[in-house]
């Protein structure tokens, strides 16, 4: 079994994936798991680069399947997706996403931004504004604190998607492009949208330290940013070395088993408790 990574889990659910029968058998299963309660956030930290503090927390959904146990969403998010059970399982994602963050915030928790994965299909929906409001609404979550993290293919309808980030950003919250460099458009859309973070992707990160083209990808990318006034997420930081790396070329924020895995949101709390003392 292989014991890191996000493979890890591969173990368990492979065998029933390679069978059609039992994919069949997930989708049933998808059908009933929201309203069974069957999802859960996990959050991973994200780093301040300058005052090693936490500063905010991706959250990332899990399945706790009744029979599989602990599916991962590499496992079932293109099941959602093919569905259309994305945007339902995409609007529990970002309620119980701002719930838990204003939870953390009564509590006394310093305020934290919270990054909420977005898929095409729920970004190219026509009611995604009024949806992400209504929560914001309920939650009494500040939107400064959450933070939609979307791919550079919403890019490529740029009049819709331009008309969608204006609206999103009217509301006060942040965006995000994920896996950033990973995607096939231009970069022209990084002069007009409204952006606030670019993420570079965990694939540039991890031969950063052999591989020279990747060390200097990584290089551009927080140059660019910086240029046009957006902050740098690096994910997938993994070592020391890669941490140093980052800090020295001024990447603003660090996510990555290096600090910590996706952790339930107990866990999280403590670890957040951990870091602060010192
Ligand atoms: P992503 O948005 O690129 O999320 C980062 C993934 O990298 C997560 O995998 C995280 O656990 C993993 N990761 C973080 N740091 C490290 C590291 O240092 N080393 C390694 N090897 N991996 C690291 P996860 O949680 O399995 O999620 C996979 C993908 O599933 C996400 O990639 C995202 O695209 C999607 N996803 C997760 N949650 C949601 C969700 O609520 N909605 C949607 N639409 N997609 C989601
Ligand atoms: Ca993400
Ligand atoms: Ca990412
Ligand atoms: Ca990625």
């Amino acid at each position: 079994a292989k014991s890191q990574g996000k493979n890890r889990y591969v173990v368990y659910t492979s065998d029933l994936l390679s069978n059609s029968i039992e994919e069949l058998q997930l989708e049933t299963d998808l059908r009933k798991a929201l309203e069974n309660n069957e999802f859960i956030l996990h959050y991973q930290p994200q780093v301040c680069n300058k005052s090693e503090k936490i500063v905010g927390a991706e959250a990332l959904i899990r399945w706790n399947h009744p029979k599989f146990g602990l599916i991962y969403p590499d496992k079932f998010i293109k099941i959602a997706e093919e569905t259309g059970l994305i945007t339902q399982i995409g609007e529990w994602v970002i309620e119980q996403a701002c719930i838990q963050n204003k939870k953390w915030q009564d509590s006394g928790m310093k305020s934290i931004k919270i990054a909420v994965n977005l898929s095409a299909q729920q970004f190219f929906k026509r009611n995604l504004v009024g949806i992400v409001k209504k929560v914001l609404d309920h939650t009494g979550l500040d939107p400064e604190y959450l933070v939609l993290e979307i791919t550079e293919s919403m890019a490529m309808d740029f009049d819709y998607s331009l008309k969608v980030l204006r609206q999103l950003k009217n509301l006060g919250i942040c965006i995000s492009i994920d896996d950033f460099g990973t995607g096939y458009s231009s970069l022209s859309y990084l002069k007009k949208f409204p952006i606030d973070y670019l993420k570079i992707d965990r694939s540039f990160v991890k031969d950063m330290m052999e591989d020279h083209n990747d060390v200097n990808i990584v290089k551009a990318i927080i140059t660019l940013a910086h240029n046009l006034r957006l902050e740098v997420i690096a994910e997938g930081v993994e070592t020391k070395e890669q941490l140093n790396f980052l800090k020295k070329y001024q990447c603003d924020k660090i996510q990555g088993y290096l600090f910590s895995k996706p952790i339930p949101s107990e866990q999280f709390e403590q670890f957040y408790a951990s870091l602060q003392k010192n």
